[in-house]
């Protein structure tokens, strides 16, 4: 898989439009959206989106790349016929308003989990005055932190916030750690090895915020996936057991004891899951203020809830 590289290879616009006209009868022959082949060829040529869409790149004598044709053409092979998704070919993806890297080892982050980060800057001002968001020193948490996405996303609206990034996987925290890294966080985002609040022992008490995007997939759904999904990308990070619920009943059991008073526990779910965790969230009677928020699509998708 490519994964951003400074070699440079010149390659002319009229071979690189052929290669797209190549690109494009194919994806229509294997019902791959027509767009990924414009966003891939952004992300590993310098080339803008509008020469893309008026293709007068087809003119230029050179263009810079950053992985030979061929290459392009194998992983382009893989899209087609293996189904890998078009971000871990890029090896990058637009989330919120900035690049993440990603590989196989990691969940490639939806648009729907931007959300979160909405709820949680929504939330937290709910908690505390306003004025004194970015004054007053706070700790939150994002379990299962996979690329690093929410913990950066927090670390960005959170002024004053460090954040406690948490995974059991070593290579995804590899990745987080490396993308916080490039986006200017480290200094702020400790990463923590180790499953779920394990690796937290030392904040019992602390936490102003918990935030997750866990598996919540039931386990007999995951292989009926799109094959994007269910071949490529992790399971450790989709399944989430006989009814889906085995990881969000575990953060809504053990999230009480790592939260002050009034902090704030935050987790995406799967369509048909909120009514479940609404009675899971009341009858752990930890919580307060107890909510269900949908996603842009209309979908009941998020939970919120308040340490009593
Ligand atoms: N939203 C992801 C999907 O649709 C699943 C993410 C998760 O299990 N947390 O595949």
């Amino acid at each position: 898989m490519y994964q951003g590289r400074s070699r440079v290879v010149i390659v002319s616009g009229l071979e690189l439009w052929q290669w797209c006209q190549e690109a494009r009868s194919q994806a229509a022959e294997f019902n791959v959206p027509l767009q990924e082949i414009d966003w891939l060829l952004q992300t590993v040529a310098d080339l803008e989106k509008l020469e893309l869409r008026l293709q007068s790149f087809k003119t230029r004598s050179q263009i810079n790349m950053q992985i030979p044709l061929i290459q392009l053409t194998q992983l382009w092979q893989r899209r087609l016929e293996e189904r890998l998704p078009v971000q871990y070919i890029a090896g990058i993806t637009p989330w919120r308003n900035f690049f993440l890297q990603v590989s196989n080892a990691v969940l490639i982050p939806r648009p729907e989990t931007e959300c979160l980060i909405d709820l949680a800057i929504a939330a937290a001002h709910d908690q505390v005055d306003p004025r004194s968001i970015s004054e007053i020193p706070e700790q939150w948490a994002d379990l299962g932190t996979g690329s690093g996405a929410i913990a950066i996303g927090l670390a960005e609206v959170l002024t004053n916030a460090t954040i406690y990034a948490v995974d059991i996987s070593a290579a995804a925290l590899a990745i987080a750690q490396k993308n916080a890294q490039t986006l200017g966080w480290s200094n702020r985002i400790h990463f923590n090895q180790g499953s779920w609040f394990e690796p937290l022992q030392a904040l019992r008490g602390q936490l102003n915020g918990i935030v997750s995007n866990p598996p919540y997939i039931p386990s007999q759904i995951v292989p009926q996936l799109q094959p994007e999904v269910a071949h490529h990308e992790p399971h450790l990070a989709l399944d989430g057991g006989a009814d889906g619920l085995d990881c969000i009943r575990h953060l809504i059991n053990q999230a009480p004891d790592y939260l002050q008073p009034e902090g704030i526990l935050l987790f995406e779910m799967m369509a048909g899951q909120a009514a479940e965790v609404r009675q899971l969230l009341n009858s752990q009677g930890s919580y307060q203020k107890i909510t269900i928020h949908r996603d842009l699509a209309g979908i009941e998708r998020f939970a919120l809830a308040y340490r009593k």
